[in-house]
């Protein structure tokens, strides 16, 4: 055999006889990435470490990359193959088992991979661990992880051998002429697989088995129907320890379990999936973040417009989203022979009130702003609680102005975002600037002068407010590049919400115009910006970063009084209603139960202040105080309470610490 040339991205190329295994190559040319490595790319394909190079037809030295540990594609051959162990374990357990498929999951915040397994009986919880400890004696015996090639039909006689129907159906729809199937040496595993893998099991060290759930084969409920076991795997225990306790912390945090807990919000099957029932409480705070943004919108001279939820058909035409988006839209209805769609998007709306009138440049910038509900045909194995749903609300607007205008309207849509979102207690914002970059795969719209200009409008707004972002090259829209908002909440997760959106494509196929000074017609530019995305997603995103316990201007209930004996309800109802009229939302628990038993009950309902009346404050005219986090904090006069709360909701307050108010008498 002659010698095979081969090089690093940019090293310098080395030679070995042939033939010559990824694995081999890689040591000679960085004895440490060889180590690490769990698979590679070779020439942009990739493979295991034990494929064996060909030297290239053109006398190129053959490209290799290792995958490395602490990458994506890296954590992806890691649960992949941890995937396959959990398959060896389960057939090693359970003899007779047939396989699904088990794929590798990287944005999934609650798992890394699954198989779906049928069992010759059920699996139950308790297998879990059995099953893990089976991994892990696999694991340590260090075996092979092998690639065959073999023909097709051969392999549709290996798996029917096996009495494996579901890989036959896979092997038949998916594979070539010919498959590369993939052995455990020393287990009872094969599977017909892709690739690639880590070269052994004993690159597989931190683990764990999480739950269990039912799965259609193919996701169809006329299929069989399996078990799909989900498990998670890192690079380090450590990693996987941090994880399992952030799980942990999350699952604590979980908005559709708080969510019933404290009566917020329902999603009721029975009446559609993904559609949300906003319950009184969760109303609550729904009012108060739409009061607080529409004061914002007024101050910053935005006009808050409404427009209907359904347009004719045509509307949809014209915009392109019949086009491009109709998988996304509910089926048109036909009323009238007329076809009406429900809207996914509000924009073509807003556009539609700024083309009802002639625009003069005197009248620029216009800014429509929306509570704008919209719709969306998402599958139901998307839906995801408050978090992926099929009709959810956007705090949106359009702004319209001329190009010389469009400076400032960024910087106002940056320093409103920041504000905002402080405002709801997130002060770790990440921005993101997505641009065209030297991307040519997509059809971009707009000229390239138009490009440069916007991009350097969306970077110097960051720029000038000492904002630190990432730059997303090729990630702009097809219609122009943007920005986005992401958050970090109380347990370190990201949270993508709003964007501020230029746009080059529906100004143009709405035709829209301003006469200038010139007395000539121009097109105005368009930008969409919303600041918190969908209302209903963050509200799910409030409820987890609070675990439930809002600040005070946001709390369903405010105030809980609660009165000592039977004796003091009279006096207690007064207070309450005294509150009210404070405009604080106080409600009062007048059931003949025991004081420590309200209390709790408020505490779990996570009210921020209760109100905790006997007969010496019914005497005197006062409340005893108890703050949610900090107990008992004084007594003090109803009036002295109720300029202290009244406070903290108007400066919309993160947190109850108030000075001065133990001066009262304590309780
Ligand atoms: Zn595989
Ligand atoms: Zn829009």
């Amino acid at each position: 055999m002659s010698d095979i040339s081969f090089q690093l991205k940019d090293g310098p190329a080395a030679q070995l006889p042939g033939p010559v295994t990824v694995a081999e190559a890689l040591k000679k040319l960085d004895r440490d990435a060889a180590k690490q490595a769990l698979a590679a790319r070779v020439n942009g394909r990739d493979v295991d470490l034990g494929f064996t190079l060909n030297a290239q037809q053109s006398g190129e030295p053959v490209r290799i990359e290792p995958v490395l540990p602490e990458t994506l594609e890296g954590l992806d051959v890691l649960r992949h193959s941890t995937a396959h162990l959990l398959a060896a374990a389960v057939l090693d357990l359970f003899p007779g088992a047939k396989l699904g498929i088990g794929p590798a999951l990287l944005d999934d915040p609650r798992y890394g991979f699954f198989y779906d397994v049928i069992t010759p009986s059920p699996l139950t919880e308790a297998d879990l661990p059995v099953i893990e400890k089976r991994m892990r004696q696999i694991a340590s015996r260090n075996l092979l992880y092998r690639r065959e090639e073999i023909p097709k039909t051969e392999a549709l006689r290996i798996f029917h051998e096996r009495d494996e129907p579901l890989k036959c159906q896979l092997i038949a729809a998916k594979g070539g002429d010919i498959v590369s199937l993939y052995y455990i040496d020393g287990s009872p595993f094969i599977d017909f697989c892709l690739g690639p893998h880590v070269p052994n099991t004993n690159k597989l060290r931190a683990f764990k088995l999480l739950s269990l759930a039912g799965a259609y084969w193919m996701g169809d409920a006329t299929q069989p129907q399996m078990q799909r076991i989900y498990g998670t795997a890192f690079f380090t225990q450590a990693d996987l320890d941090a994880w399992l306790k952030q799980r942990e912390e999350a699952e604590k945090r979980d908005h559709r379990r708080l969510g019933r807990e404290l009566d917020l919000f329902s999603i009721q099957e029975q009446y559609g999936q993904g559609l949300i029932f906003w319950h009184p409480k969760g109303a609550v705070v729904r009012q108060q973040m739409e009061e607080y943004l529409r004061e914002e919108l007024i101050k910053r001279n935005y006009s808050l417009v409404y427009t209907p939820h359904i347009a004719k058909r045509e509307l949809w035409q014209v915009s392109g989203h019949e086009q491009n988006y109709a998988d996304s839209m509910f089926a048109p209805t036909t009323l009238e022979e007329t076809e009406f769609r429900l809207r996914p998007m509000n924009c073509p709306f807003h556009i539609a009130i700024y083309k009802s009138q002639q625009r003069s440049y005197r009248d620029l910038p216009q800014r429509y702003a929306e509570m704008g509900t919209v719709y969306r045909a998402e599958l139901s194995g998307t839906l995801h609680g408050l978090m992926r749903v099929r009709g959810f609300t956007v705090d949106d607007a359009h702004l319209f102005c001329t190009p010389e205008q469009i400076r400032q309207e960024i910087d106002d849509c940056v320093d409103f975002a920041y504000q905002v979102l402080r405002t709801f207690g997130f002060d770790k914002i990440k921005f993101e600037l997505s641009v065209k970059g030297s991307d040519t795969t997509k059809k971009w719209l707009g000229s390239e002068e138009e490009w440069v200009k916007a991009e350097a409008a969306l970077a110097d707004a960051l720029d000038a407010r000492g904002i630190k972002y990432d730059r997303m090259d090729g990630e702009a829209a097809f219609y122009g590049p943007k920005i986005d908002f992401k958050i970090e909440d109380a347990i370190g997760r990201l949270w993508q919400l709003g964007t501020v959106q230029w746009d080059f494509n529906l100004p143009e196929r709405f035709e829209l115009e301003y006469i200038g000074e010139d007395n000539k017609p121009h097109r105005p530019v368009m930008v969409h910006r919303a600041l918190l995305g969908s209302i209903e997603r963050f509200f799910g995103v409030l409820i987890e970063h609070y675990a439930g316990a809002f600040p005070l201007w946001l709390a369903p209930v405010q105030v809980a009084v609660l009165p000592i004996t039977d004796r003091i309800n009279e006096y207690a109802l007064k207070v309450t209603n005294t509150l009210r009229d404070s405009h604080l939302r106080a409600e009062v628990n007048l059931r003949s139960e025991k004081i420590g038993a309200k209390i709790r009950d408020a505490q779990l309902q996570k009210v921020p202040f209760m109100l905790v009346l006997g007969d010496r404050e019914m005497e005197q005219a006062q409340v005893a105080v108890r703050e949610r986090l900090q107990g008992d904090i004084g007594v003090m006069s109803l009036e002295e309470f109720t300029k202290m709360a009244r406070n903290l909701v108007e400066t919309r307050a993160l947190t109850n610490q108030v000075s001065g108010v133990k001066s009262g008498v304590p309780s």
